[in-house]
């Protein structure tokens, strides 16, 4: 018998048909003799319809009062499942936030979980009942209601795995798990058996949407199993470990890519100390993150930096650098948007040499242009023209075999 923390996204709870269907799947869990405990998104497109209205009357809300109402749209499928599973015979009860309590600090629509009371839960398991938590929100020490952040519930998911040291923590949603890149732009794209928390946190941040980064950070600290699995299709899904696995270890575990990303070039700056503090404080005053860095040298005493941000901050960022770059007497300020940032991730990087070398070749072979490029232990990227990017997808998957089942 094992403790399962199941977690439901909002289209597996989007009609009442599927939250039957999500009924059916906890008893036959249960059946098998697991003990469960349900958290569950809002039905799907319910928390943006909130976040509408609330903007219908004031386009900034009072961030106290969008938690509050925000949190409603969990609220209803809680019940609506609690009581789709007392009509299949499986006693069950719902809770919000502050009932289990979910304690959180108050920083309103991104609140961190400070400690999760696990009696009413554990309580509930003893008695075969099914509690059903709702994901997204929590409680602060005031009693205020707080929200964790869009694609929250994963993360109330994994919190709550690891505050009842929960066998694992599964991740039910509308893909039947991890793929080696987007099967949209790669229809040969496979999926994973396995991967490694450090992968997904980078598949994660470069724009891999399966799961809330928060969550992944989470089940890597408290060392919680976590699996994601489709709702509608029975298999294993994709299990998120630690171990790094066999000899067997792929050198690449999957391809991801980022179309948010602007780049901007500012050129002919006076090559001297304090250079990229002063193009780059401004922007980040201004509360801009800046993803990746690049400054050449010129031989002319002068250089160029380059560097790249979302796409929604590139006109402040390009306003900010104009102003900055007046100031400095340097020539100017070029950006572009249609860029898209490509990456290979894989932990096997680590122990293998020419891997960077060989994705440069597979990409100049398609006659691609490398815009930027930046390395970590298990992670390069590209900038590449947007373009290009399904060409680029296509031909380092094919490269890297990544098609090819492999042993694990
Ligand atoms: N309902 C929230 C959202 O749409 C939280 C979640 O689904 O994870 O972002
Ligand atoms: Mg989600």
């Amino acid at each position: 018998m094992a403790l399962l923390v199941q977690k439901y996204g909002g289209t597996s709870v989007g009609s009442v048909e599927r939250i039957d269907l999500v009924a059916a799947k906890v008893a036959a869990a249960r059946e098998r003799g697991h003990q469960i405990v349900v958290v569950v998104s809002a039905m799907s497109g319910e928390t943006d319809r909130l976040l509408k209205l609330a903007r219908s009357v004031d386009p900034r809300p009072q961030p106290r009062e969008l938690d509050q109402m925000l949190a409603t749209g969990e609220q209803v499928t809680i019940a609506l499942l609690a009581m789709a599973l007392a009509r299949r015979g499986v006693p069950a009860r719902s809770y919000q936030g502050w009932q289990v309590a979910i304690q959180t600090d108050q920083a309103y629509s991104k609140a961190r979980i400070r400690n999760i009371q696990t009696e009413r839960l554990l309580a509930d398991c003893k008695a075969g009942t099914v509690p059903v938590v709702a994901g997204f929100q929590g409680v602060d020490e005031a009693g205020n209601v707080t929200t964790l952040g869009r694609g929250g519930s994963d993360t109330t998911g994994v919190a709550l795995a690891a505050a009842l040291k929960a066998d694992e923590c599964q991740i039910y949603t509308d893909v039947d798990g991890v793929y080696t890149t987007d099967p949209r732009v790669e229809p040969k794209a496979r999926r994973l058996d396995r991967i490694t928390f450090e992968e997904m946190l980078e598949l994660a941040s470069l724009g891999s949407k399966v799961l809330q980064i928060r969550s992944v950070e989470f089940a890597g600290k408290y060392k919680v199993p976590l699996r994601v699995l489709s709702t509608f299709q029975e298999g294993p899904g994709t299990l998120i470990t630690l171990e790094e696995h066999s000899m067997e270890e792929p050198l690449i575990s999957g391809i991801a890519f980022n179309r948010d990303e602007a780049q901007l070039t500012v050129s002919g700056v006076p090559d001297r100390p304090g250079i990229a503090a002063a193009i780059l404080g401004p922007i980040g005053e201004a509360n801009i993150e800046v993803d990746m860095i690049v400054q050449n040298v010129g031989a002319d005493g002068t250089t160029d930096f380059t560097f790249t941000v979302h796409r929604n901050d590139h006109e402040r960022a390009v306003e900010i650098a104009r102003r900055v770059a007046q100031e400095l007497r340097a020539k100017g300020v070029r950006s572009a948007v249609d860029i898209v940032k490509v990456s290979l991730v894989g932990v096997g990087m680590r122990s293998h040499a020419g891997i960077a070398a060989k994705m440069f070749r597979v990409l100049a072979e398609e006659g691609i242009n490398i815009r930027m490029i930046s390395t970590s232990e298990i992670k390069i990227s590209v900038v590449i023209e947007d373009k290009y990017l399904e060409l680029s997808v296509r031909a380092l998957h094919k490269a890297f075999d990544l098609a090819e089942s492999r042993i694990v």
